[in-house]
């Protein structure tokens, strides 16, 4: 029966690296073979510029969207696989479009094997022809409400007229591993799903206070970590006691200091933790000027403390754009949830939006903040979030 039982799947970017391309091709075919474990009837077939999905007669819509949310694809579309005799690719292509009564179409073709007899302007000709012949469809190579593509490649013709964008970026993995500052907003959760998207793996450090901040708040880190499993299955969440070195700064600093000092610490603890677990950037969610330690100048002063590279993904974004991708993702409603992060309960009335860096170096003498970080490290509770923990077993 001629129906369309393949989706192909183009790689996007990751065409323009070389010879690095095996690495991600392979990289991006295991992370689709995961994401679409649980459909038992699909086979995946790995060649050098496409990834094929066979359907062998599924749906194809829930397969298509589970793999639009797989970073380093840039888009799917539903094929027909076609033996490669003319005869046999006009009698497909008739049979894909005959019942789109009334429209106006156009035909694309792609000749992949140079070896083929007719090139692209004949068989276009051809199949066009053939559909004008049988059926009342009319050409319109401006404007067509259907464009028909033909591929002819070595091993088949892949016929197709409908494709989806895919999630775009770099397959999960290929770009190495961030430590990720979680906190419970909304920004970020978005920061981390930024970082997947551009291939990058997260592991998260989580700071708690207690009992300033209440056990909900690892329940909510929880559901969203399960929410971003569907990026990357398995998550590994690192819960550093801060409370002690909260209480220490709130003890031996002016008040408009203490998120600036606050703030030092938590990167120095997350540039302990990411030497450790072998990560060599930190992220987080900052957003240019978003509260006072998010000025350039609180940037640069809070940024003392370590070499590593910072990434900020939503950094230059505003926040409707960064609310907009948590809607998307699915993080939202659950970021809005109320609770208290560490950064509130303690929040000075008057924080300091241009720190000065003397200042802080004058407070942090004050106390002997380097035991407090060697126990507060000593006392990380460490938790492994996965989409399916029997199943992720192994991987990542
Ligand atoms: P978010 O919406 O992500 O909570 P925010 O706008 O509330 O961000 P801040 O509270 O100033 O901003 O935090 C900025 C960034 O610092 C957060 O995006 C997160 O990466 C990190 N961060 C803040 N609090 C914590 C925490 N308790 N544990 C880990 N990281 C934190
Ligand atoms: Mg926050």
């Amino acid at each position: 029966m001629i129906t369309y039982d393949h989706i192909m799947v183009r790689f996007g970017e990751l065409s323009t690296k070389g010879k690095n391309k095996k690495d991600f091709i392979k990289t991006l075919a295991d992370n689709i073979a995961f994401a679409l474990r649980d459909f038992k009837d699909l086979s995946i077939q790995t060649r050098y510029d496409h990834i094929y999905v066979a359907l062998n007669g599924l749906d194809y819509q829930p397969v298509v969207a589970r793999l639009q949310d797989i970073s380093g694809i840039h888009s799917l579309s539903l094929v027909y696989k076609c033996v490669r005799e003319m005869e046999d690719m006009k009698v497909a292509a008739l049979n894909l479009i005959k019942d789109e009564i009334g429209k106006t179409f156009k035909i694309k073709c792609k000749r992949g094997d140079k070896q083929f007899p007719l090139i692209s302007d004949q068989i276009t000709r051809e199949i066009a022809g053939y559909i004008l012949r049988n059926t009342s469809l009319k050409v319109d190579v401006h404007n067509p409400d259907i464009t028909l593509s033909i591929e002819v490649r070595q091993e088949a013709t892949y016929i197709f007229c409908h494709t989806f964008m895919g999630a775009g970026g770099y397959p999960l993995g290929v770009g190495g591993k961030t430590m990720h500052m979680l906190s419970g907003g909304i920004d970020s959760p978005v920061a981390a799903f930024l970082m997947m998207k551009r291939g990058v793996m997260v592991e998260c450090i989580h700071f708690a206070s207690p009992p300033y901040t209440q056990a909900g708040v690892i329940y909510k880190l929880e559901d969203l970590l399960h929410v971003l499993n569907k990026y990357q299955p398995k998550i590994r969440l690192h819960i550093v006691p801060f409370t002690k070195i909260q209480e220490a700064i709130y003890d031996n600093a002016d008040e408009s200091y203490c998120i600036t000092l606050m703030r030092r610490m938590m990167f120095r603890l997350a540039d302990r933790l990411a030497r450790r677990r072998k990560c060599p950037v930190i992220s987080s969610g900052e957003s240019i000027g978003q509260v006072a330690s998010q000025t350039l100048q609180s940037m640069h002063v809070i940024n003392a403390v370590t070499n590593m590279p910072i990434l900020r993904p939503c950094a230059t974004m505003d926040k409707t754009e960064i609310i907009d991708i948590s809607r998307k993702i699915g993080t939202y409603d659950i970021s809005i949830r109320p609770y208290e992060d560490c950064c509130t309960i303690f929040t000075p009335k008057a924080p300091k939006t241009s720190p000065h860096l003397e200042q802080v170096l004058t407070f942090e003498t004050k106390f002997d903040f380097d035991t407090l970080i060697n126990e507060a490290l000593a006392n990380i509770e460490t938790k492994i979030l996965a989409f399916d923990d029997e199943k992720t077993q192994g991987i990542l």
